[in-house]
């Protein structure tokens, strides 16, 4: 766990460019979601979410990054996160966690959402709705005075009691000029753990939750991390910063 002194705390100028990159964020993500559906390859996706991000001036974060190839992860059913966009085809009933980042002005932004393709069944559905809570559950406890551990209880607390799994292997993150910065974010343990929350903090807080057992592995191609069970898996993210009066969702 980082020390407490790590973590960096964002001026009121920083978290006004942090504001502003993740309102263009949201729109790349809400552009992408339009081009979500039965039929388009993954790398399709990809490619029209590039000329958006492009078009808003903005860089993308991911392509290049540790030499991932695309601009956005794109993963489908059983992959959990950084699934490689490419010639899969989306096919009605499929889930897609869509996961993007960008750099406006020196800065990061981080953000995922996962979308059904045309009709998902109940338990998919299901799935993704407790995710997208869980999410805001976490959210809810960054606040100046409670430990980061409160956030990572209330994402396994929420997950748990609707008896899906929390991932353990990845985990959220601080973000600023860098787009991992310190603290790692697990989405589970114990509360009041871990360094105390400040106002000025800004995290990137991202449950990964599968319909099936825990586990996780990595496919071949060396990203593209699969449930080990096959079943299905979603995750949500926004970049939150800590103000004095709560948490305030920069990815809006
Ligand atoms: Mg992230």
């Amino acid at each position: 766990m980082a020390a407490d002194s790590s973590i960096s705390i964002k001026t009121p100028e920083e978290l006004k460019i942090m504001r502003e990159a993740g309102m263009i964020l949201a729109s790349v993500v809400v552009e992408a979601k339009c081009s979500l559906k039965s039929g388009v390859t993954t790398r399709e996706i990809d490619q029209r979410a590039e000329e958006f991000i492009k078009a808003q001036k903005v860089i993308p974060a991911f392509k290049g990054y540790r030499g991932f190839p695309g601009c956005v992860c794109l993963s489908v059913n059983e992959e959990v996160v950084h699934g490689i966009p490419g010639d899969r085809i989306l096919k009605d009933g499929d889930i897609v966690s869509l996961d993007v980042g960008i750099i406006y002005k020196g800065y990061y932004s981080d953000m995922a959402v996962t979308v059904g393709i045309g009709t998902v069944s109940k338990d998919l559905q299901r799935l993704m709705d407790v995710t997208a809570e869980s999410l805001q559950q976490g959210i809810d406890q960054a606040r100046a005075g409670n430990h980061l551990s409160d956030i990572s209880h209330a994402i396994q607390k929420y997950v748990e009691a609707n008896q899906f799994s929390i991932v353990r292997e990845f985990v959220g993150h601080g973000i600023g000029k860098h787009l991992h910065e310190d603290p790692e974010i697990p989405n589970f343990g114990p509360p009041h753990k871990g360094p105390v929350l400040k106002e000025g903090m800004v995290l990137a807080i991202e449950p990964m939750v599968n319909l099936g057992k825990s586990p996780t592995q990595i496919s071949d191609d060396s990203w593209t991390v699969t449930t080990e069970d096959g079943k299905p898996s979603a995750h949500f993210e926004h970049t939150v910063a800590i103000r004095s009066d709560g948490p305030e969702i920069l990815t809006k």
